[in-house]
C-alpha cells in the first residue's frame, strides 16, 4: 500500500498555472490527451507562520492576491471530470482518484520553488523579549483528493478498491510531501458536510504539509516521553491495550484494527481507528493491514451515515509521525467524529472549548460506542 505499490498506478501532468496534478489508479488511459486548457494565471500566494509564544503554538496567517480569472460558476464543480462544455480542475473526462495541488492554499511553497526553510529544522523563534513577535514564512503545500469523478458520490459509497486507491494517493503524497525541504509533518483529512463549512459537496478530502509539527501532535510526543521515561513503556501501546481490555467503547475489531470510542471522547460521536500493530505512518502500512482497513472505514462511515435522519457531517483525520521525529513512538491512527450530537442539533465549540480549549461532551463514551454498535 505504499507510493511503490505497482497496482495503482499514478500519473502525474501539470495544470496551466503550473500545479501538479495525480491521477491514481486505472483512468485515464493517456493523460497527456487531455491538456488544461483554461486560461489560469498563477496565484501569489503570502502566508506567515507567527509564533503565539503563551500558547507555544504557531498559527498560520494566510493573505493572498487572488487572481479571480477561474471562478467556477454554481452549476460547474471544478472537482468533476472536464467535458465539452466545461473545464474543471481535472482536465480528464475521467478519473479513479485524482489529486491536485489547491489553487488558494493556506501554505505554499516558496516562489523560490522550495518550502519554507530547508534544513528541516522547526525553527521556534528565539527565547528573549526581543523575540516577543516573531514569525517566518509559511512554506509547505495544500492539495485536494478527489475520492470519486461522482458529483453526488461520498466516501461511504466507494467499493473496497476504490478505497484502496484513495489509499494508495495518501501513502504516495505522505512519503512524497515529507520530503519536501521544510515540511515537518504531513496531515490527510477530510470535512464532510455543510455544517462544519465545505463548500463543494463534491466527494473530496484534502492534505496538509506544514513547515512545522501541529500542536496536537507536539502534546501527543510530549506525553509519549513523559511516558517513557516513567514507565519505560510505549503510551499509545499501552493506551490501545487499555481500550482493547474494555469491550463497552469498542465498535469494531478486524484482525489488524481496533475502532473504539476513546475513554476521554471530545465529540459526541468520535471514533478512533488504530492498527494493532504500531507503525507511525500510512507508508509503513502492510498491505493486510491497508485491506482491511478499507473494509472497516467503510463500514464505520455507513454507520455514522445511520446515526441521525440524514448522513452526518464528519471531520475523518489521519494522524501520522512527523517527517522529522517521533517516528520511534508515534503510532498511526485515524480519528472519526461528527459535529451532530442529535438530528438538527450541532455541538458548537463555544465559551469552554473556543476560550478555554475545555471540551465537555453531552453524551457518554459508553452510549455512543453501543449506539455504533447497534447500527452494523
Ligand atoms: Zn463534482
Amino acid at each position: 500500500m505504499t507510493h511503490d505499490d505497482p497496482r495503482v498506478r499514478k500519473t502525474t501532468v501539470t495544470l496551466a498555472d503550473g500545479r501538479e496534478l495525480m491521477y491514481f489508479g486505472a483512468v485515464p488511459e493517456r493523460p497527456a490527451d487531455y491538456p488544461d486548457r483554461r486560461p489560469l494565471a498563477e496565484v501569489q500566494v503570502r502566508s506567515e507562520a507567527r509564533w503565539d509564544r503563551l500558547a507555544g503554538e504557531w498559527v498560520v496567517i494566510a493573505s493572498h492576491r487572488q487572481d479571480r480569472t477561474f471562478q467556477p460558476a454554481d452549476d460547474q464543480c471544478p472537482l468533476c471530470p472536464s467535458s465539452a462544455g466545461s473545464r474543471t480542475e481535472i482536465p480528464a473526462p475521467e478519473y479513479e482518484v485524482a489529486v491536485f495541488e489547491n489553487r488558494f492554499p493556506t501554505l505554499k511553497t516558496a516562489e523560490t520553488g522550495h518550502a519554507g526553510d530547508g534544513d528541516g529544522a522547526e525553527r521556534k523563534p528565539p527565547p528573549g523579549p526581543g523575540h516577543l513577535l516573531a514569525g517566518r514564512p509559511a512554506g509547505g503545500r495544500c492539495e485536494v483528493v478527489c475520492f470519486s469523478p461522482r458529483h453526488t458520490a461520498s466516501f461511504a459509497d466507494l467499493s473496497p478498491g476504490q478505497a484502496a486507491t484513495v489509499m494508495a494517493a495518501w501513502a504516495d503524497r505522505s512519503a512524497e510531501l515529507a520530503r519536501l525541504p521544510g515540511v515537518e509533518q504531513v496531515y490527510c483529512f477530510e470535512n464532510r458536510g455543510a455544517e462544519i463549512g465545505v463548500t463543494l459537496s463534491h466527494p473530496h478530502g484534502q492534505i496538509y504539509a506544514y513547515p512545522y509539527v501541529t500542536p496536537r501532535t507536539d502534546r501527543m510526543l510530549s506525553a509519549c516521553a513523559s511516558y517513557r521515561r516513567e514507565t519505560g513503556s510505549n503510551l499509545f501501546d499501552d493506551v490501545l491495550a487499555a481500550e482493547e481490555a474494555d469491550p463497552s467503547r469498542i465498535v469494531l475489531r478486524g484482525s489488524h484494527w481496533t475502532a473504539f470510542v476513546p475513554y476521554a471522547a471530545r465529540w459526541p460521536y468520535e471514533v478512533h481507528l488504530y492498527p494493532r500493530r504500531r507503525v507511525p505512518s500510512l507508508v509503513a502500512l502492510g498491505d493486510a493491514a491497508g485491506a482491511e482497513f478499507c473494509g472497516l472505514y467503510l463500514d464505520l462511515l455507513r454507520r455514522f451515515d445511520r446515526l441521525f435522519d440524514r448522513p452526518a457531517p464528519y471531520i475523518s483525520a489521519w494522524h501520522q509521525a512527523p517527517a522529522h521525529r517521533g517516528g520511534d513512538e508515534f503510532a498511526l491512527h485515524l480519528e472519526l467524529f461528527t459535529v451532530m450530537r442529535a438530528p438538527g442539533k450541532l455541538k458548537y465549540l463555544a465559551g469552554s472549548e473556543s476560550g478555554m480549549g475545555a471540551f465537555a461532551n453531552d453524551i457518554t463514551p459508553e452510549t455512543a460506542a453501543a449506539r455504533l454498535r447497534q447500527l452494523g
